[in-house]
């Protein structure tokens, strides 16, 4: 795929303030599943892949699929997993996915941790006491505000995740709290220090905070804005930023309709660079708005 339309945008004699760069991919170091597919419980307004209790654009991904992807990926030496959503708890088949993803290298797990229940916290301890590599939890939320966190998540999602939050710690886990960004960036200290306290006071026991960007896709375009033309990146605004600092960089993102070049784009067929990992070890065009996103706010989906 990756097809680009109109004038070639990446030819030398084009000036690089309009050049479309190119991300290489130095090695592939991580790799995404999006292992609960489109599926999700909840129907956050900034959700930027529109996900909700009856998204079945991308599936959930089965156990076999995984172990496909798993054998694929330890050939290619990845290093770490991720995986994420939807809800990956939405998964039937959510913790045979855990212990094989454990088998092969650490994992990072993306959930709104609204479906954590005490049993399932306690399931998690016991994969990750017999894995030799690290299991680590991120659960989003808004808001250390009930009010505030259920206008984005909808009625109950506080309730729900500070249980969920909780009944992690109770076993040992510190989640990650992972946050869309909706305040002035100038503001994120005081904010991050509010966040940490919450944390503290639901018994976590190493409070950590990520703070991401929101992206102006799917469900948070339609309720706030897309993207306007001049949003996008061209070669000049790598001058003084490595663009090998992008994750597209070093990992790609795998789901039930092939891998794509990173989580964020999940939804454009542009960005689908092939049906197995191989096919996509090759650079990648940086012609979406959203790159402009990861560009001037440094993001990376990791911690
Ligand atoms: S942001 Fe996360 S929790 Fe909210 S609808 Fe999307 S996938 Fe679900
Ligand atoms: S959206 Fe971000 S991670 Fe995805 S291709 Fe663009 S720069 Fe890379």
């Amino acid at each position: 795929m990756n097809t680009m339309t109109g004038p070639n945008l990446s030819s030398p004699a084009v000036p690089s303030a309009t050049r479309i760069p190119e991300v290489p991919l130095v090695s592939l170091d991580t790799l995404w599943m999006q292992v609960g597919g489109t599926l999700c419980n909840l129907s956050c307004t900034h959700c930027f892949i529109s996900c909700g209790p009856k998204n079945h654009n991308h599936a959930m991904m089965s156990l076999a699929e995984v172990r496909r992807l798993l054998d694929d990926a330890g050939a290619l030496a990845v290093k770490d997993y991720w995986i994420t959503g939807g809800e990956v708890f939405l998964n039937p088949q959510i913790f045979g996915i855990l212990e094989a993803i454990l088998e092969r290298g650490p994992l990072g797990v993306l959930t709104n941790g609204t479906l954590i229940t005490p049993d399932k916290a306690r399931a998690l301890a016991d994969i990750q006491s017999r894995s030799p590599h690290r299991l680590t939890l991120r659960i989003s939320m808004e808001s250390f505000d009930e009010e505030a966190n259920n206008r984005i998540r909808g009625a109950q999602a506080y309730r729900k995740a500070v249980e969920g939050l909780r009944n992690l710690a109770a076993v040992g886990f510190s989640p990650i709290l992972t946050v869309t960004r909706s305040w002035e960036e100038e503001e994120d200290g005081p904010m991050e220090n509010r966040f940490l306290e919450f944390l503290r006071q639901n018994d976590v026991p190493e409070p950590r905070i990520k703070i991401l960007p929101g992206f102006l896709l799917g469900r948070l375009a339609e309720n706030e804005r897309g993207y306007m033309e001049e949003e996008r990146v061209t070669e000049k605004c790598f001058e003084n930023f490595p663009i090998t600092n992008l994750q597209c960089a070093s990992s790609r993102m795998a789901t039930s309709k092939g891998v794509f070049v990173c989580p964020i784009l999940v939804d454009e067929d542009r960005a689908r660079m092939g049906e197995t990992l191989k096919e996509t070890l090759r650079p990648f065009p940086l012609a979406h708005s959203a790159c402009y996103t990861c560009r001037v706010s440094g993001m990376s989906c990791k911690s």
